[in-house]
């Protein structure tokens, strides 16, 4: 099981249900997607209208059905929370539609693997807020429309590049959440802690911060697990050293690599001494599947700069020797 993967899991669920923010004010960092947002939110209370429909983008954990859950509840409005995947035919989007109130946010995650057929129910209802059944078959076939109230569409996407241009023009409002600066996940391991009784100090914050990769999901992640550690080992308090022996403990460096990532950049730099080489070659070296090794490990290694991908292949950076300890010099030499 690898700790690092800001996908949900299964042990996350309970912890995240609780640790979620309900209110702006409790949502760390994204400062500018939160000012807008308060600006629109308050602009649409006063004309007693909707919002238009909002799509929040980004990678997995950064926050979007977070911020969902806010919008409703700063609208004041209730939310229902369905996925792309869930709604497989057009009839259970039309039930969904059909039982919503006046003002309700209706949340969609995954939206990008929404079918076709659904999709296309979805045009009018967020358009016109009207619903185009077709009663009948063959030449009787005819279609009558059908009023829905009036809502707000909340879409989250992890690959808005998956997005039907139809379907991404719908949406008025559109945010992509980045990654966290170290400070904003500082905060949010400190409130974390606060919820869930842990005695933390800034120091430890803010080390634990800086080995989540950006990301909200994986600063609680690791949290829970150096709490456990600081249960088992220390006196339950958390302080510096103990948070650098429970992340040393559990493989995760000052950069928030795991072995796997170590075993990836070692392999570039002293196996291939620092040459271009293919997907293939280096999924084979580290024994890991060439897809998985591109979707699920590049993608950090190269926003942290320490690989790249040249037309030649995938490369170690200077900072990865750098971060290895390893001579370019003589690693290329011997
Ligand atoms: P996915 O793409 O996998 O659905 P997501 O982007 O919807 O992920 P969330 O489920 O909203 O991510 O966030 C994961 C957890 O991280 C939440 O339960 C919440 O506790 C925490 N979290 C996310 N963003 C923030 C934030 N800005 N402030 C405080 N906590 C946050």
């Amino acid at each position: 099981e690898r700790l690092l993967t800001a996908d949900l899991s299964p042990d996350d669920l309970e912890v995240e249900r609780t640790l979620r923010p309900q209110r702006l004010e409790d949502y760390c960092g994204q400062s500018h997607i939160k000012r807008s947002l308060r600006i629109l939110i308050e602009a649409a209370r006063h004309r007693g209208e909707c919002l238009d429909h909002v799509m929040f983008s980004g990678p997995p954990g950064l926050g979007k059905t977070t911020l969902a859950t806010v919008l409703a509840n700063e609208l004041g409005a209730q939310i229902k929370t369905t996925s792309g995947p869930a709604i497989e035919r057009t009839g259970d989007l039309a039930a969904i539609l059909t039982n919503l109130q006046p003002g309700d946010v209706l949340f969609i995650d995954e939206i990008h693997r929404l079918n076709r057929s659904v999709e296309e129910v979805l045009y009018p209802a967020m358009e016109d807020f009207a619903l185009d059944i077709v009663i009948g078959k063959g030449p009787a076939a005819r279609s009558i429309r059908l009023e829905i109230p009036r809502f707000t569409l909340v879409g989250a996407t992890t690959r808005s590049g998956m997005l039907t241009g139809p379907l991404r023009d719908r949406f008025g409002i559109s945010f992509r959440l980045d990654y966290y600066a170290i400070d904003d996940l500082a905060a949010i391991v400190e409130r974390s802690a606060r919820i869930l009784g842990v005695d933390i100090d800034a120091d430890s914050a803010h080390e634990i911060a800086s080995r989540s990769r950006g990301t909200p999901r994986l600063a609680n992640r690791l949290l829970k697990r150096v709490r456990d550690y600081a249960q088992v080992r220390g006196g339950g308090s958390i302080d510096l050293s103990i948070s650098q022996e429970s992340l040393t403990f559990f493989e995760i460096d000052e950069l928030g690599l795991d072995w796997m990532d170590l075993r990836i950049l070692e392999t570039l730099a002293r196996t291939f001494r620092g040459r271009a080489v293919g997907l293939s070659t280096l999924a084979s070296a580290v024994g890991e599947d060439p897809a998985t090794l591109a979707d699920v490990y590049e993608p950090y290694l190269l926003q942290c700069g320490l690989m790249v991908r040249t037309p030649q292949g995938r490369q170690a950076t200077p900072a990865a020797f750098d971060h290895l300890g390893c001579d370019r010099v003589s690693a290329k030499e011997s």
